[in-house]
């Protein structure tokens, strides 16, 4: 799939652990409950290998997945999950304030967005982030097929929007189910293309 085997590299919660910069990397991130471990697992055709990052208590921590042994695919923490207390919060934030700016090897980042719901003002912060971090970032419709086309359109339309506003945003989204596989090949072309 990615010129070798999928594997879990490690979690890591400072800057001090993250693996070697030597490969290319590109992450994912989105709110909690919008399908990102579904999207890892399809992307990677591996069945639970982003549950890990979904059981309390790792929540917090920036999971590394290696694709052979060319790329990292990083699983960056939900966001906007209310239940957090505020120390843990601002911890992880500073942590993905380093992360993204000072990640010399992260070429692009992945914004998923539930298509149900379109972009959420919290979906925008990360975005501002990512402007200021110079991170290429790409978004990343899920749950595609709980919508009709028409609903996915406006929902893309939205986002379009949004991103207008953000000089860091590829322009081109992905629209994606995991449940029916759509949108899959192309995402896992564009990971696998990137250099
Ligand atoms: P995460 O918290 O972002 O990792 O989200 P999960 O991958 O755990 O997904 C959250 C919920 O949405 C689960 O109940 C999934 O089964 C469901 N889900 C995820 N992706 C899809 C999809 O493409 N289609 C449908 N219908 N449900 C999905």
């Amino acid at each position: 799939l990615f010129c070798g085997p999928v594997t879990f590299v490690k979690g890591v919660t400072t800057m001090q652990a993250l693996p070697p910069a030597d490969r290319v990397e590109v992450c994912f991130a989105g709110r909690s409950n919008v399908g990102k471990s579904s999207l890892i697992n399809a992307l990677t055709g591996r069945k639970a290998l982003a549950r890990a990052s979904n059981t309390p208590g790792r929540t917090q921590e920036i999971n590394y997945f290696a694709l052979g042994d060319t790329r990292y695919l990083v699983d960056l923490p939900g966001y906007g999950f209310a239940e957090a207390p505020k120390p843990v919060v601002e911890r992880w934030q500073r942590l993905l304030k380093s992360y993204l700016a000072g990640r010399q090897t992260l070429r692009r980042a992945f914004v998923l967005i539930d298509t149900r719901h379109g972009a959420k003002p919290v979906d925008e912060e990360i975005m501002t982030l990512l402007d200021r971090s110079a991170v290429t970032f790409q978004v990343v419709m899920t749950k595609a097929d709980k919508v009709s086309l028409a609903e996915r359109e406006a929902a893309a339309a939205q986002v379009r929007g949004v991103l207008a506003r953000h000089p860091a945003a590829y322009p081109e989204l992905v629209m994606t189910s995991s449940e029916k596989g759509d949108g899959i090949e192309t995402l896992r072309s564009i990971v696998a293309t990137l250099t």
